[in-house]
């Protein structure tokens, strides 16, 4: 998967990204990662990206013009993404979906925002890494982006680890324990150690449903209704 970002922060990327198991992946080529400066296509000396809002408010919204011929340059093709904490929201569904792309283009903007139009020229898809606001997008791109490389062949040691995991069977994951048996008078539970694999998951399965029921009521009553 070729991952391409427009940032005017270039030199935060690939931060977290080039570390772990993200980091072995981009080193064996298995993503790769080009940042565009948005900057580098400004019209003045200054390298302005940003102008007041029209109709007045606080801020600065990335302008059009910078950002359009940025795009006009760099954007060859595949999926648009814009981070904006008014997208759609990130859910693992959505990450598969993404990990299944060649192309992935990411504006990470900082401000308020970019302008409108760039976003519907270009059939922009915005999303929210969730219901909170952050100072800018890359922030928000890393942590697609590693939800995203996670998922692509061969990068996790262990492909079975992914069914398992919070979200993908719509409920949350069941407490893991390891060694040593006894901390501090806390025991593992004995059905773990028992060696039983029915009876190990099914006391997952039950600890993963008590878990989803009482954290995340939206994600019990989806489980519900499609079981
Ligand atoms: N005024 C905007 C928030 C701007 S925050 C509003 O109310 O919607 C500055 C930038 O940070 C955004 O343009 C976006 O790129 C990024 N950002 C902030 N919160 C985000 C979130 N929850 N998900 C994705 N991107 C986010």
């Amino acid at each position: 998967m070729r991952a391409q970002v427009f940032t005017i922060l270039p030199e935060v990327f690939p931060g977290f990204l080039a570390s772990s198991l993200t980091g072995k992946a981009l080193a064996e080529e298995k993503w790769s990662l080009k940042v565009v400066n948005i900057r580098d296509y400004a019209f003045d000396k200054y390298g302005s990206v940003d102008d007041t809002p029209s109709g007045g408010g606080a801020g600065m919204v990335m302008r059009a013009d910078v950002l359009g011929e940025t795009l006009k340059h760099n954007f060859t093709g595949g999926k648009l993404l814009n981070m904006s904490p008014r997208g759609v929201p990130l859910n693992q569904k959505l990450v598969h979906q993404l990990a299944a792309e060649d192309e992935l283009n990411i504006i990470c903007s900082r401000f308020e925002g970019v302008d409108e139009r760039v976003l519907e020229e270009y059939g922009a898809l915005d999303i929210s890494i969730g219901d909170y606001v952050l100072t800018g997008g890359e922030q928000a791109a890393m942590i697609m982006l590693d939800a995203i490389v996670r998922l692509l062949p061969d990068v996790l040691g262990n492909a079975e680890s992914i069914k398992d995991e919070s979200f993908e069977s719509g409920l949350l994951e069941y407490p893991q324990y390891t060694r040593p048996v006894d901390w501090r008078g806390r025991m593992i539970p004995e059905v773990l150690l028992s060696g039983h694999h029915r009876k190990i998951d099914e006391w997952r399965l039950v600890q993963s449903q008590q878990i989803t029921q009482q954290r995340r009521p939206d994600l019990w009553k989806k489980y519900l209704e499609l079981k």
